[in-house]
């Protein structure tokens, strides 16, 4: 099968390297299209694996000089990961120059603001993740997840992005010790309703391979058992690696691949239409 992956990340924002080298990757793995979603900026206090504002219009003139140099091997896109933080930013947020992209993919990496009024990010784990888990949320997982699927809702419902992220990235505070399990009810009814709505707004899902090859769970993003839910309600996947280095640009996708297959789950491959 000839991959495309959607979701890459350059040293415009937390990646290893420059964008040629993925592409160059890219055309040796013979993926058909190479779309670049750096972590967009985040206003007045992005961490450090946002794109600072100032690079953003360098990142889009680069793409589109790579674009056209590399033309006849390989389709390259633009895009941009975009958070959401309430009243923050957002996939419709203007001052990102949306029209620049050829889609978004909307995620959300932080949930809230500590004490001294730091962003809170949940994928920083250890005693940065009780932090948060006490400063903000009492101790209360499930306070804390239910948050995060709010949010996810929330962005989808008003500021829809092309693609949703990593929609169940929040189970990544699993990784070193269970703080709730998937089969909790609670849990379902959050994922049921949140698959809904992504239903509804005819938005595309990502299967995130990061996890299966990022030493971090070995579930892709969404697990298996939500990609089957998902699959019942027709809602259109694409696969995705969530690259940081040009090695993993389709790390993990035969594995995931054969699964859906095995499931009878249709991949989109050709995303999105050319303008
Ligand atoms: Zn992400
Ligand atoms: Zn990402």
């Amino acid at each position: 099968m000839q991959y495309a992956n959607y979701h890459t990340h350059t040293n415009f924002s937390d990646g290893i390297t420059f964008p040629d080298v993925y592409i160059e990757k890219a055309i040796e793995q013979k993926l058909h299209s190479l779309g670049f979603s750096d972590h967009a900026p985040i206003p007045i206090y992005g961490k450090k694996w946002n794109m600072p504002y100032e690079k953003l219009s360098n990142y889009y003139e680069t793409l589109n000089e790579l674009n056209a140099k590399y033309k006849d091997n390989i389709r390259i896109l633009t895009s941009l990961e975009i958070d959401y933080i309430p009243d923050v930013v957002n996939p419709k947020s203007d001052f990102l120059q949306l029209n620049k992209l050829d889609y978004t993919i909307g995620s959300v990496h932080y949930l809230g603001g500590l004490a001294h009024g730091e962003l809170w990010g949940f994928e920083l784990l250890g005693s940065e993740l009780h932090r948060g888990l006490h400063e903000i949320f009492k101790g209360n997982v499930m306070k804390l997840v239910e948050e995060y699927y709010k949010n996810i809702r929330e962005m989808i419902q008003h500021f829809t992005p092309d693609i949703i992220g990593h929609i169940d990235r929040i189970k990544i505070i699993n990784k070193q010790e269970t703080l709730f399990e998937e089969n909790e009810q609670w849990y379902q009814d959050e994922i049921d309703e949140t698959l809904k709505l992504i239903s509804q707004k005819r938005v595309i899902m990502e299967v995130n391979t990061k996890g299966m090859f990022a030493n971090e769970l070995q579930d892709p993003y969404p697990s298996f058992w939500i990609l089957e839910k998902a699959k019942e309600m027709n809602i259109p996947i694409i696969l995705s690696s969530d690259a940081h280095h040009p090695e993993h640009l389709i790390s993990g996708f035969d594995n995931i691949s054969n699964r859906l297959a095995a499931i009878k789950y249709p991949i989109i491959s050709e995303f999105p239409l050319p303008k």
